[in-house]
């Protein structure tokens, strides 16, 4: 790539003199490009073997009645780290195709409620026995133009997110509609909050509000990534509210010029 990048910034002074300040970032978005192929190539790479080792932990698990009670153990935790491991790499390998694919291809009209009725009903059996009121609210018709994969990605990993950080017993309401300013889905929880501090971080990757009391979660602190890279492939934004102790809400807005 013999590509040149500049960046620039313009600098008013009071008599209506300007200073134009002209910087050659081909080096820094050149080594950007290499960690984004570096991340997308080991993921990939790491794919496979994981699937073997994942496909052999099975195997074991199906003659676990077979061994004694301490190996047994062992091997579920295994299991359990490994399919951790699957869903990171699967998530990596997400990221970094949102970050350098083209979507033109691939976008059509999108009936975002038949969408978010299936992630409301696999979000009701992530919840299982924790027996949170899931409720859904859809109130446009209209279609949204996306990639549909994409935005399925995004929505789950809003109201998934929602069930993780809510005790038992919790209130999860979606909402999805359309007013002059555009099209919205958001997703209010009445869960654990985030600190003000936290909030403007949220979308980095790897970022946890407190890892040591995510790490049961089996989140891989990717999800909020995937959702900032999804909606800037569809013109949109995430805005959050959060308190502390009383719950959060995540809202996608989408321009009217993406609806039909
Ligand atoms: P993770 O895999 O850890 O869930 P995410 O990127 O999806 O990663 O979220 C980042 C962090 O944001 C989470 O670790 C959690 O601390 C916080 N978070 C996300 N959604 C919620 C929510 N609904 N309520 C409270 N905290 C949340």
């Amino acid at each position: 790539d013999a590509r040149v990048w500049l960046q620039y910034t313009i600098t008013r002074y009071g008599d209506g003199e300007r200073l134009m300040v002209v910087r050659d970032v081909t080096r820094v978005h050149n080594l950007e490009q290499m960690r984004k192929d570096f991340v997308a190539n080991v993921s990939h790479e790491l794919r496979t073997p994981l699937t073997v080792v994942v496909g052999y932990l099975e195997t074991l698990a199906d003659n676990a009645d077979e061994i004694n009670p301490r190996w047994k153990r062992a091997l579920m935790q295994m299991q359990q780290q490994a399919r951790r491991m699957q869903s990171l790499l699967n998530d990596l390998l997400l990221l970094a195709r949102l970050e350098t694919s083209d979507t033109a291809a691939e976008t059509k009209p999108i009936a975002v409620e038949r969408m978010l009725l299936t992630i409301r009903q696999d979000a009701q059996a992530l919840s299982g026995e924790h027996n949170h009121r899931i409720t859904l609210e859809a109130l446009s018709d209209r279609r949204l133009l996306g990639v549909e994969g994409e935005l399925r990605s995004a929505f789950s990993n809003l109201v998934f997110n929602a069930v993780k950080y809510t005790p038992d017993g919790g209130d999860i309401h979606v909402r999805w509609w359309v007013d002059d300013n555009g099209a919205h889905m958001s997703v209010r929880d009445n869960g654990v909050g985030i600190a003000p501090q936290h909030i403007s971080r949220l979308t980095e990757r790897f970022y946890r509000v407190d890892s040591s009391r995510n790490s049961n979660t089996g989140g891989t602190g990717l999800g909020l990534a995937i959702v900032k890279h999804v909606l800037i492939r569809h013109d949109g934004e995430l805005k959050i509210n959060s308190v502390v102790g009383q719950g959060s809400s995540f809202t996608c807005h989408f321009p009217l010029k993406r609806l039909v």
